[in-house]
């Protein structure tokens, strides 16, 4: 599968400066491999669905979040907003990119005491109305080549 360079190279505050409305929009799907449902649906005596579409919230989203947690969340919600195209190409999701935010939607407000105070230049229910950070938005957010999250995953293509 290949990746696109352009898309990778972009930067989304992923549970930094959002709602985790990935977990709860409308128009989300979770797609689970055989494997995944074979263990999790043991694991954590669930039903699972190959292809599960939220109907306002996905069914495993608990008070604390996912209730598979950050290890066993299945392998689509990990590489999520990174979606497969119809040319097999490893792509931003156009949900996120409309819904989430990124470095552009914040105008530095001021720097205290070592933290940076961002705030969000027009509002949006799945960003944060300010985000503190402890360096410049633009050092501190990674694109997708450097996210530790989904290395992991990249590495099994
Ligand atoms: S994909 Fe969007 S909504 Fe989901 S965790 Fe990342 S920034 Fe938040
Ligand atoms: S399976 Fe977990 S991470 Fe994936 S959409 Fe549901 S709650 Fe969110």
């Amino acid at each position: 599968m290949k990746i696109s360079e352009k898309w990778f190279g972009k930067k989304i505050l992923c549970g930094v400066g959002c709602n985790y409305f990935c977990c709860k929009s409308p128009s989300f799907r979770v797609e689970f491999s055989k494997d995944e449902i074979g263990y999790l649906s043991k694991k954590y005596n669930q039903s699972i669905k190959s292809t599960e579409y939220q109907n306002g919230k996905c069914g495993h989203l608990n008070g604390n979040g996912c209730s598979f947690g950050d290890d066993d969340k299945p392998k689509w919600c990990k590489m999520f907003p990174i979606v497969e195209n119809s040319n097999n190409r490893l792509v931003l999701s156009n949900w996120s990119w409309l819904h989430c935010p990124k470095p552009n939607d914040y105008i530095l407000d001021r720097i205290e005491d070592g933290k940076w105070y961002y705030k969000l230049k027009k509002r949006h229910k799945n960003k944060l109305d300010q985000v503190i950070l402890n360096d410049d938005i633009e050092n501190v957010i990674p694109n997708f080549f450097e996210r530790e999250d989904i290395q992991g995953v990249l590495n099994e293509r």
